[in-house]
């Protein structure tokens, strides 16, 4: 129904199942960037023309934009190059104010974009790591992280929705336990923002961030979206241009947030960008593309339970978009080599998310992960040469 949106799939041979990965671009979004290349382009802020002008505020509209979609104020998000940076940017500011003996806490399903941050600022700081356990069934093992957190710990990062098990922790509650007893709270959104609406009001995390890339937008686009507290204390994560207020010889007054956190050139031809698949993504809306992925979710399960020596990562009717799978003795990387001679494109490996994979006692696992744009012609394609390939390999 959506694939007509998007260009990639006049190529009619492509079964794209690795949206988890990054998404496919729709012809609004690619049609909006070439459009700003080639008539409006200019840099933002400091131009006195026409054309700095229309940038700057389509940059500024950009913002807006992702703000209303996750129910913040614009001066609340700053644009990054992606999950990783701003993750990066929150772990390199907060590190300033941890000393040893302090305490983190995170999850073993964590992406190692929100693990080794944590994981590195606690070996140079001397605070303690702590790893939280998932249920056989893939949630938060919520009894876990209430042992494990404690007056010491100052920092927790979960994610709304692992990129490997699918399931969707419901956050709100171990979120007030945080804060309860003072901790900064770090969500990471990269998988569940094109599924699900996010309302990070709601959530009351001090920081939130996702990928514009896994929201049909461009590469290089990433957010961070934290309260106004939060952005406040937190100090400036890069030094350059533009984030400045004054400059002197022996001292630098920073600018207020976001701005205070976007050194340099932003990334504003991709905010625009990416700002278009919002659009585009909120004019299909949420609840239509919940009831598709939840209809090819049911399909794709469904079908791949009966086919033997299929073992799904723990095995959830809730999993949301994606499912994680192994094969007893045949390892996934040869079943994906088979599938992808017939055009299918899914993803085999650790998904960069090795502490989960050890935690289910498998190295690497194929992944299939769903975007607006799949069918339930897709879901068959995938599940028929699954079939034939493990019968290739079993007989
Ligand atoms: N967190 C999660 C849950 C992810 O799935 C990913 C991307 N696979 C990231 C963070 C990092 O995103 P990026 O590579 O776009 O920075």
């Amino acid at each position: 129904m959506f694939k007509k949106d998007f260009p990639i799939f006049k190529n009619k041979d492509i079964v794209y199942l690795d949206s988890a990965s990054s998404t496919q671009k729709p012809a609004v979004m690619i049609e909006a960037l070439r459009d700003f290349y080639e008539n409006t382009y200019s840099n933002v802020h400091r131009g006195t023309c026409s054309l700095a002008a229309c940038a700057t505020e389509r940059y500024e509209q950009a913002r807006k934009t992702v703000a209303d979609l996750i129910n913040m104020r614009a001066a609340n998000i700053v644009f990054t190059k992606g999950a990783t940076e701003s993750l990066n940017l929150i772990a390199a500011g907060l590190a300033q104010h941890l000393t040893p003996g302090d305490e983190i806490l995170i999850s073993v399903a964590e992406h190692h974009a929100n693990f080794v941050p944590w994981q590195q600022i606690a070996l140079k700081t001397g605070a303690v790591f702590n790893v939280f356990d998932v249920r056989e069934d893939g949630s938060y093992d919520t009894d876990d992280f209430a042992r494990k957190l404690n007056a010491k710990t100052k920092i927790v990062a979960l994610s709304h929705m692992s990129n490997v098990l699918g399931v969707v922790n419901p956050l709100t509650h171990l979120i007030d336990m945080a804060h309860a007893v003072h901790a900064v709270v770090v969500v990471d959104c990269a998988q569940s923002i094109a599924h699900m609406p996010v309302d990070a009001r709601a959530l009351n995390a001090d920081f939130l961030v996702f990928s514009g890339h896994k929201l049909y937008g461009p590469t290089g686009i990433g957010i961070l979206a934290g309260t106004d507290e939060m952005l406040d204390a937190l100090p400036p994560y890069q030094f350059g241009g533009d984030m400045v207020r004054s400059v002197r010889i022996k001292e630098t007054d920073f600018a207020a947030p976001p701005v205070k956190f976007e050194a340099g050139t932003p990334p504003f031809a991709e905010a625009i960008a990416l700002s278009e698949s919002i659009t585009y993504v909120r004019q299909i809306g949420f609840d239509k593309i919940m009831a598709r992925e939840h209809a090819l979710m049911n399909q794709l399960l469904n079908r791949t339970i009966e086919l033997p020596n299929v073992h799904i990562l723990a095995p959830n009717p809730n999993k949301e978009s994606l499912v994680a799978m192994t094969f007893g003795d045949i390892h996934p990387t040869d079943i994906a080599a088979l599938i992808a001679r017939q055009g299918i494109c899914v993803r085999v490996g650790h998904h960069c998310a090795m502490p989960i994979h050890e935690r289910f006692k498998t190295p690497v696992s194929l992944r299939v992960s769903l975007g607006i744009y799949n069918n339930a012609d897709d879901i068959e394609r995938f599940c028929n040469a699954l079939e034939k390939a493990l019968r290739f390999f079993k007989g």
